[in-house]
């Protein structure tokens, strides 16, 4: 339910936690409801219909009451409790004063039971299905004593016979209300549990979609998804990122002399080095094989050089390859500035003009292009 007040208005009165707000206005309309029962009291007890002192007493216990609630979620002190919406509490509450003003309004008590029986719906919205129906079963039990106390010592007031019709209403309806209520909450409860493995299927296929198996990089595809938007961010800005394809040398050297397995704790143990001498915004992808393309956004390329000199320093490192320090490698890399307006396609092929130069001319080193 969306009240209509300004943002700041209702932050104020409701809090900003999104979920209190829903706790606080549901409260708001279920004590909208009894207080309305409750002035009809009030007002009944005007027109001789009820007796005022104890109408008045009913409006004065009610609404402290049902204003405490609000209080305590408005505080903060109901997410102590397992239930913050606390909706047991505020069943019971609501049940004991509708049992109440039965008592003290005879002419319309008839009516009473419809609110008991709204009330037994609030139960949709937390209670498990086994809570729903013991809550039934009390309002089916308060109401039978207060109706059979009633029939026996005011049956001037309380015709007995009209008690009866009332008691196996209520014995019938609100059972089978509370029933109904209980069934809605277990299959919100079943929905929230669908909602949340599909969002993590979701998250599955998103990282099976976007990132490589073997180095946890993000993969080829999405790299070029990540160019694309990167070049649409260009032409707003004016700036576009230098590129740079990153090859193993001797990789299948590495592979015959010690496995394949070990060929990929070496590329595993690359690419989690490249990734943490890379900036957070650089991009990092595995591109095929023993390649890998870096998109390095606002970056001049003797920038760019020094990143990958810095990867290089921390590779020639035993500590970089730990048990794998015998099968330590070196990379060649090719980079270029991409320009503005020109395909992926072409600054990857001068990209890769550029690696071939790297490594033609011995290897282990950046040629720009
Ligand atoms: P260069 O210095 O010229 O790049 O030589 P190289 O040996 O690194 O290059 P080459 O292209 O001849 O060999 C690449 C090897 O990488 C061949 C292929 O079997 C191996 N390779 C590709 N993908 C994987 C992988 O996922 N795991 C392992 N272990 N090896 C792989
Ligand atoms: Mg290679
Ligand atoms: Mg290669």
């Amino acid at each position: 339910m969306q009240l209509i007040l300004p943002h700041q208005a209702e932050d104020w009165l409701f809090s900003a936690d999104r979920k209190q707000r829903i706790r606080m206005r549901r409260t708001l309309v279920a004590s909208a409801i009894y207080l309305l029962a409750a002035l009809g009291q009030w007002w009944s007890a005007g027109h001789g219909l009820a007796d005022p002192d104890l109408a008045r007493w009913l409006v004065l216990c009610l609404a402290p009451g049902l204003f405490g609630f609000f209080l305590l979620m408005r505080t903060g002190v109901n997410l102590r409790f397992a239930d913050p919406a606390m909706t047991m509490q505020q069943m019971v509450f609501a049940i004991v004063a509708m049992a109440a003003a039965y008592v003290i309004n005879p002419p319309v008590r008839g009516m009473l039971l419809m609110i008991v029986a709204l009330v037994l719906m609030f139960a949709a919205f937390t209670l498990s299905p086994k809570a729903s129906r013991a809550l039934g079963l009390f309002a089916v039990t308060v109401l039978g004593l207060v109706m059979l106390a009633m029939a026996t010592h005011a049956p001037n007031t309380f015709d007995p016979t009209v008690e009866r019709i009332h008691f196996v209403f209520a014995a019938v309806v609100l059972p089978v209300i509370s029933m109904l209520a209980g069934d809605l909450s277990e299959m919100r409860s079943r929905l929230r549990l669908q909602k949340t493995e599909l969002q993590g299927a979701l998250a599955r296929i998103h990282k099976l979609a976007t990132r490589d198996d073997l180095t946890g990089l993000i993969n080829r595809r999405h790299m070029e998804e990540l160019a694309d938007m990167e070049q649409r961010r260009a032409l707003r800005s004016g700036s576009l990122p230098c590129l740079c394809l990153v090859d193993i040398d001797h990789f299948k050297r590495i592979n015959d002399h010690h496995g394949h397995a070990a060929g990929d704790e070496v590329l595993r143990l690359f690419a989690r080095h490249a990734a943490a001498s890379m900036r957070e915004t650089d991009a990092l992808a595995r591109w095929g094989g023993e390649e890998f393309l870096v998109m390095l956004p606002d970056t001049r390329p003797d920038e760019a050089r020094m990143g990958f000199e810095r990867l290089r320093r921390l590779l020639s490192r035993d500590e970089a390859w730990g048990e794998h320090a015998h099968m330590r490698v070196s990379f060649s890399a090719g980079l270029t500035a991409w320009r503005i307006g020109e395909p992926l396609r072409d600054a990857l092929a001068r990209a890769d003009q550029a690696l071939y130069e790297a490594k033609a001319s011995g290897r282990d080193r950046l040629v720009e292009k």
